[in-house]
């Protein structure tokens, strides 16, 4: 029998049909560019962004402040674009545009002093002949590639900081949830902002052709992608920054206000059905207070409502983005069951689109797949253990190391232990909060990424090349004493100086302590 499959070309896909996964319905579609799209996409980013970089960042910032503007005006359709595409509950979607907001505020208002020309001080009393200036230009083309959990806020998250250095973006979305991206391009056009910002849709194909084009790259996504990504730039020898995958521990502490640490965790887990790069996923409690605590959460967790609420505002928890994510979802629930772990709540997909039931996991070992992978959905494992060490010892024994929490009554407590987590963020006696915080940075630490966003200077600097420029401070001679020609009287007087200046004691006038 023919193998029709061997002999049968593949279909090129040349449009992506979105979903909404919460019901299926038809939500948009996006076109899928190939390699040369993108490439005559870049080109003409290269074309228009020298005078993006000429107009400053005082003139940029204008144009940011139009867009955070057009972004309040038209956020109630936006969040309608993002809940068609996610199927988030009305609450959580309606949290990005005023987000995408306040970080065009951020990047607006700080740029300029965030690039400003350095003057460093000579290292040595010969450098004082220079006038010393850094200055920092930005690369042409940045090449930015996102996830699908928050659509638009992350345009904003790792994309407003390049535009307001003075690069062009170059932004490739996710193609499970490209549509909110579509809007915000199309609101940077609709302001009349110069076209530095262009959006291509695709696949993988699509994302490795935006690598090829750019001349400095952004990615948040999977740590398993976020590695493709990084020997691809290495093999082009651009910077990449990477923000990738987490699986953050909570520590509850016996002094804790178990109350606060329940409901902080329960939203710290669910929030975005746990589909956030710093959700809580695994609890390590200490053993006395650990049956109060589950009980406590388990209580949390069962209260919240779930399902598709339009803009009704009704519900707490919402779909899985994909099918795909959802199964991840459901194999780390069964295995930890098989080896003897407990459900106290949830445990299930409801059957309706992409839905799983929020769930705790109680009687969780270190061992267990929900605890050493990165789950990305509504459960939350708990672990018992002896006492603070064994807390952090645990908490450290992962891949990753994106964020944390400490819950305790002990402030000062609470930051000795932060101080000996494996973590780029981490929260006392909070959840998320860091990812609020623009002006600190948000590194993923291990296999959670390499660099950080925000964080004041260096969020917008790794977008930038610094340039070191020299001047003469005093009035030139022909010629220098270390240029042509040499000889030896003129080495003498040259590297005798340096030698003076550079070493120490004896040394810097010829001698060694032995001669002297
Ligand atoms: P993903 O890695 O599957 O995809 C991310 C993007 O990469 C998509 O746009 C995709 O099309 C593109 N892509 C896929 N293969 C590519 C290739 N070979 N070359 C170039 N581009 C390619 O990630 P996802 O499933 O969309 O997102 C979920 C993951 O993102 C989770 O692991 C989550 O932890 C992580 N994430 C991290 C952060 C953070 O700040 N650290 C934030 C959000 C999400």
């Amino acid at each position: 029998m023919t193998d029709l499959r061997a002999s049968s070309p593949v279909p090129t896909l040349t449009t992506i049909t979105v979903r909404n996964p919460a019901d299926g319905s038809v939500a948009g579609t996006v076109p899928v560019d190939d390699p040369d799209t993108v490439a005559a996409k870049a080109r003409a980013l290269r074309d228009a962004q020298p005078q993006w970089e000429a107009l400053g960042a005082e003139g940029r910032k204008a144009w940011l402040l139009t867009m955070q503007d057009w972004i309040l005006d038209n956020a109630e359709h936006l969040t309608d674009v993002l809940q068609s595409e996610t199927g988030k509950p009305r609450t959580e979607a309606a949290m990005e545009a005023p987000l995408c907001a306040d970080l065009l505020k951020y990047w607006a208002g700080n740029a300029a002093r965030f690039l400003a020309d350095q003057h460093p001080s000579a290292h040595s009393p010969l450098g004082k002949v220079k006038r010393l200036t850094t200055v920092y230009r930005p690369y042409p083309v940045v090449g930015l590639i996102i996830p699908w959990n928050f659509p638009l806020l992350n345009v904003a998250l790792d994309g407003v900081a390049p535009l307001a250095a003075g690069a062009a973006v170059l932004l490739k979305p996710s193609e499970v949830t490209p549509l909110s991206a579509v809007e915000f391009a199309r609101g940077w056009s609709e302001i009349g902002a110069p076209r530095v910002l262009s959006l291509t849709t695709g696949y993988a194909e699509t994302g490795a052709a935006v690598i090829a084009e750019s001349d400095c790259v952004h990615f948040t996504g999977s740590t398993a992608t976020g590695r493709k990504v990084a020997v691809a730039c290495a093999e082009r020898l651009i910077p990449c920054s990477l923000e990738l995958g987490g699986k953050d521990p909570a520590i509850v502490l016996a002094d804790a206000d178990l109350e606060r640490a329940a409901a902080g965790i329960a939203w710290g887990g669910m929030f975005n059905a746990g589909q956030v790069c710093v959700s809580v996923e695994r609890v390590y409690v200490e053993a006395p207070v650990y049956d109060e605590f589950v009980a406590k959460l388990t209580d949390e967790v069962a209260r919240l409502r779930q399902g598709q609420d339009g803009n009704k505002f009704e519900f707490d928890v919402g779909a899985m983005a994909t099918h795909a994510q959802r199964d991840i979802v459901q194999r780390h629930v069964d295995s930890a069951v098989a080896a003897g772990a407990r459900v106290t709540t949830g445990g299930r997909p409801t059957g309706v689109g992409t839905f799983f039931e929020p769930t705790v996991l109680a009687d969780v070992e270190q061992s267990m797949s929900c605890i050493s992978e990165e789950t990305f959905g509504p459960t939350l494992p708990v672990v018992k253990v002896a006492d603070e060490d064994e807390a952090i010892r645990l908490a450290n024994d992962s891949v990753y190391g994106l964020s944390a929490s400490v819950w305790t009554g002990d402030l000062a407590r609470g930051e000795r232990v932060a101080r000996r987590l494996e973590a780029g963020a981490v929260n006392i006696n909070d959840a998320l909060a860091n990812g609020f915080s623009f002006s600190l940075p948000m590194p993923g630490w291990k296999s959670s990424g390499i660099g950080s966003r925000n964080g004041g200077p260096d969020g917008i600097l790794k977008y930038c090349r610094s340039q070191a420029i020299t001047s003469p401070r005093l009035p030139t001679q022909s010629r220098e004493i270390n240029w042509y020609p040499y000889s030896r009287r003129k080495t003498k007087v040259f590297t005798g100086v340096i030698r003076a200046a550079a070493g120490r004691g004896w040394r810097r006038i010829g001698r060694t302590p032995r001669q002297s």
